[in-house]
C-alpha cells in the first residue's frame, strides 16, 4: 500500500507513533524516527522497522523548537532523498485543573501538541508543494472534541489540531496534498499507563465496546490514509474510540 514511500513519523520511540512506523514499514514505507529523549526506544522501533526490509534512522528533536524541527527535516530530506508522508504524533500531557494550573503548564502542551505540529507542517510543506503531492496525518485526540476535565490545556491543544488540519486541508488540497486527523480515544501506552486505578475503571464503563484500543488500531487508520486509497479524503477528523464520543 505505500510501496517505497518516505514518512516521517515524530513521538516514533514508543506507543502510537511506534505503531504507526511499524504498520508503514509493513506496508512498505521507509521511516525518519523523531523522538525527544529517548534514545534507546527510538532505536527499538528502527531494528522493528528493518525487519520489514525498510530502512529508518533516528533523529532526536524537539518538535517544540522551531530550529530544531528545521534542522531535522533538512537532514531527512538529505538523508532520504525525498519525503511523501508526514505524522505528526508527538504529545505529552500535564494535567490539572484549570483554576490552579501554572501558566507554563498550559503552554508546555500547547507548544509541544499544538505548535510542533505547526513547525513540521511549515518545513515540510514547501518538499511537498515542489512535489505536487504529500500526506499530513495529525494525530488529535477525543480530548480536543468533547473536553476532559483536567486536561484544558491537552484538549485546547488537541482541539487546535483540528483547525490546523482543516486549514492545511484547504490550503494544500490544489497542489495534491491532503490533511487529515485521527482522534483516538483511550489508548493502552505508556501516557494511559500512568493514568490511576480508578480513572482507568472510570474510562472504561464509558466505552461503548468496553475496552481500551491498541497502538495498532490507530496506526491502521494511519496507514489507510496515507495511502492511495485515501487519496479524495481531506480535512476529515476521523475517531478511533471504540465509541467512547458518539
Ligand atoms: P507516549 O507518551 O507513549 O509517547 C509519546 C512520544 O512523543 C514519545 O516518543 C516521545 O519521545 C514523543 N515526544 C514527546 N514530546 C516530544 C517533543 N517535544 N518532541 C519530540 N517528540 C516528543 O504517547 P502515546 O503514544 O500515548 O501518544 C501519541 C499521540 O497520541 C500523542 O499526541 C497523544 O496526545 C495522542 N493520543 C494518545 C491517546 C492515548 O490514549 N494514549 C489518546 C488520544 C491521543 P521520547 O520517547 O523521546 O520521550
Amino acid at each position: 500500500m505505500l510501496t517505497d514511500k518516505i514518512a516521517l513519523v515524530t513521538g516514533a520511540g514508543r506507543g502510537i507513533g511506534r505503531a504507526i512506523a511499524v504498520e508503514m514499514a509493513r506496508a512498505g514505507a521507509d521511516v525518519a524516527l523523531v523522538y525527544e529523549r529517548n534514545g534507546e526506544a527510538a532505536q527499538e522501533t528502527q531494528r522493528l522497522v528493518e525487519t520489514f526490509g525498510r530502512s529508518a534512522r533516528t533523529y532526536a528533536c524537539d518538535v517544540g523548537d522551531f530550529q530544531a524541527v528545521k534542522a531535522t527535516v533538512s537532514q531527512v530530506l538529505a538523508d532520504f532523498g525525498g519525503l511523501d508522508i508526514l505524522v505528526n504524533n508527538a504529545g505529552i500531557t500535564r494535567d490539572g485543573l484549570a483554576m490552579v494550573m501554572p501558566p507554563e503548564q498550559f503552554t508546555a502542551v500547547i507548544q509541544t501538541n499544538l505548535t510542533g505540529a505547526f513547525y513540521m507542517i511549515r518545513q515540510v510543506c514547501g518538499h511537498f508543494v515542489r512535489k505536487r503531492g504529500g500526506r499530513i496525518i495529525n494525530i488529535s485526540s477525543v480530548s480536543g472534541m468533547m473536553g476532559n476535565a483536567g486536561q484544558c490545556n491537552y484538549a485546547a491543544a488537541k482541539a487546535g489540531m483540528i483547525g490546523l488540519t482543516k486549514t492545511i486541508a484547504r490550503e494544500m488540497a490544489g497542489r495534491n496534498i491532503t490533511c487529515n486527523a485521527i482522534a483516538p480515544g483511550f489508548i493502552e501506552t505508556d501516557m494511559t499507563g500512568d493514568l490511576p486505578q480508578k480513572v482507568r475503571e472510570t474510562a472504561l464503563t464509558q466505552i461503548p465496546m468496553g475496552r481500551m484500543g491498541n497502538p495498532k488500531d490507530i496506526a491502521d487508520l494511519a496507514v489507510f490514509l496515507a495511502s492511495e486509497k485515501a487519496s479524495y479524503i481531506t480535512g476529515e477528523v476521523i475517531k478511533v474510540d471504540g465509541g467512547l464520543y458518539i
